[in-house]
């Protein structure tokens, strides 16, 4: 038990929950960091570790994450998030899905919960069938909100990368802008289209080779090997895969002016901030430009309980809020010497208080 409480990552959690489904062989961690400004709200990701004390790592990690991007977000909700541990071929069955549903209803609405890395919008549909503290669900028409968060995502990282392309570079147009895009699944994939759209050049690059490949293709940019897209000479860097890149070796390897990207916890540990500084590159702090899924999942979720259906026009206008929000930051940073990141998470600790 101890061992627990000295966990790094452990940052006074309201609720560690372990589901073990013996029937359906469903094993989860739901992490509640912080309910002070409502019901905790964040995905679950179906992921499968070597060792699960990755997946605690992450759970504590990210739902903590969930608090801070909810209250920058403004939105009345806490952070949480779950993590199914998935065995090594990944399989993810009927069962589980309803195991993991009758867990979140068992929170009795502590807990909110959406899609993440390796869960489809079907998946919330199965989860929904359990329980009613769900979002993220498909939607009757387009001016509803709802459904898929990674594209409301993708637009609030685009609008963050203007944001800081005007900010770091002078440059009010991504026209020729070298945007190096990690990651493109659902979030990078989005971002990436998007700023081909405005004519920004792009290096793309995913573990699945074939998915950066055909996206290049598609939009006039180069696919490179994923171990090389750190080092890409680049004006920005978008993390969208997985989280902890920006360690000592990512951040030595990095070729760019900024970094923007929507990854959870992009940071492998709290100092790295201070050495991207060093390097004079500028950060977007990823909780604050990545939260437009979870402005749509929180406007769905809110408007589903008052039995009406949210509207996407208003999705829009809090996600283009996102820029304001970092130049914000970015404005404290200057002023104070702190980096961005830790300006942030001061605004954050305010704002859920525990500063
Ligand atoms: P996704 O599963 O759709 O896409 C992730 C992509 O990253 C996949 O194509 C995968 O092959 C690729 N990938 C994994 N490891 C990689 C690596 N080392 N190098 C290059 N590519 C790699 O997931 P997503 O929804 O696009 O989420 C991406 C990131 O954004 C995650 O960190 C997630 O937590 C974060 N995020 C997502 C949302 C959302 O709305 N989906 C919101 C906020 C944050």
């Amino acid at each position: 038990m101890s061992a627990f409480w000295a966990e790094p990552d452990f940052d006074a959690h309201e609720l560690v929950q372990l589901v073990h489904h013996r029937a359906s062989g469903l094993t989860a961690i739901i992490a509640v960091h912080s309910t002070h400004l409502g019901p905790s709200a964040g995905g679950t990701r179906f992921w499968h570790y070597n060792d699960p004390a990755g997946a605690m790592r992450d759970a504590l990690r990210l739902s903590r994450g969930m608090s801070y991007k909810n209250a920058m977000a403004g939105l009345p909700m806490g952070g949480g998030k779950a993590v199914i541990l998935a065995d090594e071929q990944r399989i993810k069955t009927p069962e589980m899905l309803a195991a993991f549903g009758d867990a979140v209803e068992a929170l009795g609405g502590r807990y909110v919960t959406a899609e993440d890395v390796g869960i489809s919008e079907a998946d919330m549909v199965a989860v929904a069938q359990r329980t009613s503290h769900v979002s993220g669900l498909p939607v009757a028409d387009s001016a509803s909100a709802g459904g898929d968060p990674g594209p409301f995502t993708a637009y609030g990282i685009y609008l963050g990368v203007k944001a800081a392309v005007a900010h770091k570079l002078g440059r009010e147009s991504l026209s020729g802008v070298h945007v190096a895009v990690q990651g493109t699944g659902s979030v990078g994939g989005g971002v990436a289209r998007l700023l081909a759209k405005d004519g920004a050049k792009l290096t793309l690059a995913d573990i699945d080779e074939s998915r950066a490949a055909k996206m290049a293709g598609e939009l006039g940019g180069t696919a490179t090997a994923s171990d090389a897209i750190m080092a890409t000479p680049c004006d920005v860097f978008s993390p969208n895969a997985l989280g902890a890149i920006l360690d000592d070796a990512g951040i030595a390897a990095l070729d760019c002016a900024i970094v923007a990207g929507g990854a959870n916890n992009q940071l492998a540990r709290p100092e790295h901030g201070g050495k991207l500084a060093a390097r004079g590159i500028l950060y977007a702090p990823d909780y604050v430009i990545n939260a437009g899924g979870i402005i749509s999942v929180a406007t769905e979720y809110l408007a589903r309980r008052e039995g009406r259906t949210g509207d996407v026009a208003q999705v829009n206008a809090l996600v283009a809020q996102i820029p304001g929000r970092l130049e914000s930051i970015w404005q404290e940073s200057k002023s104070t010497g702190l980096t961005s990141d830790v300006v942030a998470d001061r605004m954050a600790q305010k704002l859920i208080g525990r500063s």
